[in-house]
């Protein structure tokens, strides 16, 4: 009796961007489900710097891009990748600065 149902796993964004739709078995479809896997399985703040962090990797238009391919805010997005220069981490178990910039970015949760 040992069902492998996928119910513990969190709903995985699936990319929506022309090269995935065109070629859902190519390399680049291959690493945009490879980034959701990833971001799916972090938390608030770890997604954040991930995506942040392939956001400077894509270079120009990383940021909209990343949005693109995890369906996550732009702004969360800019904000990680902001993150990833501050020299001082956040204590264990904190995923926002108290008070932090003018208003609170928002989280889109990819299942909605
Ligand atoms: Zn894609």
């Amino acid at each position: 009796m040992s069902e492998t149902h996928e119910k513990d796993i969190p709903t995985i964004h699936r990319c929506p961007c022309p090269e995935c739709r065109r070629e859902p078995d190519g390399a680049v479809a291959r690493e945009h489900r490879a980034i959701n896997r990833i971001v799916a399985c972090t938390d608030e703040r770890s997604r954040r710097l991930v995506a942040g962090f392939l956001a400077r990797l894509y270079g120009h238009g990383g940021i909209t891009l990343l949005a693109r391919i995890t369906g996550l805010d732009r702004n969360t997005i800019a904000q990680g990748r902001r993150e990833l220069d501050q020299a001082d981490p956040l204590p264990p178990g904190r995923v926002r600065r108290p008070g932090g910039g003018p208003k609170p970015v928002e989280i889109r949760r990819p299942e909605s």
